[in-house]
């Protein structure tokens, strides 16, 4: 790509920018998609494994599913929707952690996520650590529980952010890869990869998007960069805009990683069932066996776990967790497991994490990102909305949001 211009440049091809391209592209407007990677879907990615199983590195459920607008995409590719309900829903396996403390725990989790409700609803808003149970015995295993939702400990998640996210509990995944999915669905979208956006600049009359590979200008750019790389890149608009940067720094993403193992003798387990890493203690990471009945354990790592482990190196993941899975199921359990595939969501440049929380006090930030500037900068990415946040149908529906915004917009010059 050299130089070129557009109606509406779309900054960030993941599951916001893809929607909002889709959404333009059906509206008869021309749009082009920039993406700094060299594939679509940007936190969405399926790979595959030596077997051929499409491996969903970042997501994998479609949360809220029965309203997930994905389904229908997914199914109108032609691929199959799994409806098993998720590990969490159900029982783990007894081992280290029996049925009658699983009900033990379940009752606090859910005094837990009242306490956050009512502390919600008061000014001012608070860290949700702050409404554990003084020396509740299950506090490190609810901490461990936010770290797999938010990414991030409990003490620096806002207790109102925290009770707006909107789960139905209804929780499905796509067979062939949710992140292939959506990179699929905006295959036919104009786009430009591999191509870093260095700067907006939206001094002139018309919008000229820099990139590594030339300059685009735009009547209106739809930005749908993940909250790290705005809050840590001042210099992205010009003129600056601090109430971007500031509404960014607000809602840090928090960092969840996954590993997948391979697991000789699978069959011993039923399906899709799980087991915690430890109960006691909150850097302990969650593991799903045989997940669609692979002979694999899918973990996820979250939080401050996570972030320590990145710094350690790739192998570290997976001596975790041998050693957890050890202490749970004896020695000779190592000589089954061998490591398939992590990626370092906060080692990765166009992500620096996974899934974006609010610090306590920062819930409006949600709308201050989400809100456009000038009548031709619109914004959108999954830390844009207020209740499906962190999720790729929160991406998709802010990326509508903005394209509908920038419609308007041209219709009324
Ligand atoms: C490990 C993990 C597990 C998850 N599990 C789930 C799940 O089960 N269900 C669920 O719904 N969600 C899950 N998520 C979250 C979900 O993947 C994200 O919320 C969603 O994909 C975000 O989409 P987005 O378009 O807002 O952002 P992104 O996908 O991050 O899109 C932004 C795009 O901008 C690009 N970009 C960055 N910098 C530049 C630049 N300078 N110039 C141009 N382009 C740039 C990026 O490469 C990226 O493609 C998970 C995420 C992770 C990491």
């Amino acid at each position: 790509m050299t130089n070129g211009d557009t109606e509406v440049a779309i900054i960030g091809g993941g599951a916001a920018g893809i929607a909002a391209g889709r959404r333009l592209r059906d509206a008869g407007i021309d749009s082009l998609l920039i993406e700094a990677r060299p594939r679509l879907g940007g936190r969405a990615w399926t790979v595959s494994d030596a077997s051929g199983f499409p491996l969903d590195l970042g997501c994998g459920w479609l949360h809220s599913a029965d309203r997930n607008p994905w389904v229908a995409i997914a199914e109108g590719q032609g691929r199959t929707i799994d409806r098993t309900p998720p590990p969490w829903a159900r029982p783990s396996l007894p081992i280290g952690f029996s049925l009658a403390e699983q009900r033990d725990f379940s009752n606090a989790m859910e005094r837990f996520y009242a306490r956050v409700e009512t502390a919600a609803a008061r000014e001012p808003d608070i860290a949700a650590a702050e409404v554990l149970e003084p020396g509740g015995r299950w506090n490190n295993l609810i901490n461990a529980v936010g770290t797999y939702i938010s990414g991030a400990e409990l003490t620096r998640l806002s207790a109102r952010d925290f009770a707006n996210y909107d789960d139905n509990g209804v929780n499905w995944r796509v067979v062939e890869g949710f992140g292939a999915t959506i990179a699929a669905s905006g295959a036919e979208l104009t786009m430009a990869l591999d191509c870093p956006v260095r700067r907006i600049d939206h001094s002139g009359q018309r919008l000229k998007v820099e990139t590594t590979k030339g300059a685009i200008t735009a009547d209106h750019a739809i930005v749908t960069l993940p909250t790290t790389v705005l809050a840590q890149n001042e210099g992205l608009f010009m003129p600056a805009l601090p109430e971007k940067t500031q509404a960014a720094r607000g809602l840090p993403l928090g960092l969840n990683d996954k590993l997948f193992l391979s697991l000789d003798g699978a069959e011993e387990f039923d399906q899709d069932t799980r087991l915690l890493g430890a109960i006691d203690r909150s850097a302990t990471a969650t593991y799903h066996l045989r997940p669609f009945g692979r002979p694999q354990i899918e973990v996820y790592f979250g939080g401050q776990l996570a972030s320590d482990l990145e710094a350690q190196g790739e192998r570290a993941f997976f001596d975790f967790a041998v050693s957890e899975l050890v202490g749970l199921l004896g020695g000779a359990f190592a000589r089954r497991l061998k490591p398939i595939q992590l990626h370092r969501w906060g080692a990765d440049p166009f992500a620096r994490g996974s899934y974006s929380y609010a610090l306590p006090g920062m819930a409006d930030c949600r709308a201050r990102l989400a809100a456009p500037v000038d009548g031709r900068l619109f914004f959108a990415g999954e830390a844009c909305s207020c209740g499906d946040f962190s999720t790729a149908q929160g991406a998709w529906i802010t990326g509508v949001s903005a394209a509908d915004q920038a419609i308007a917009a041209r219709q009324s010059k």
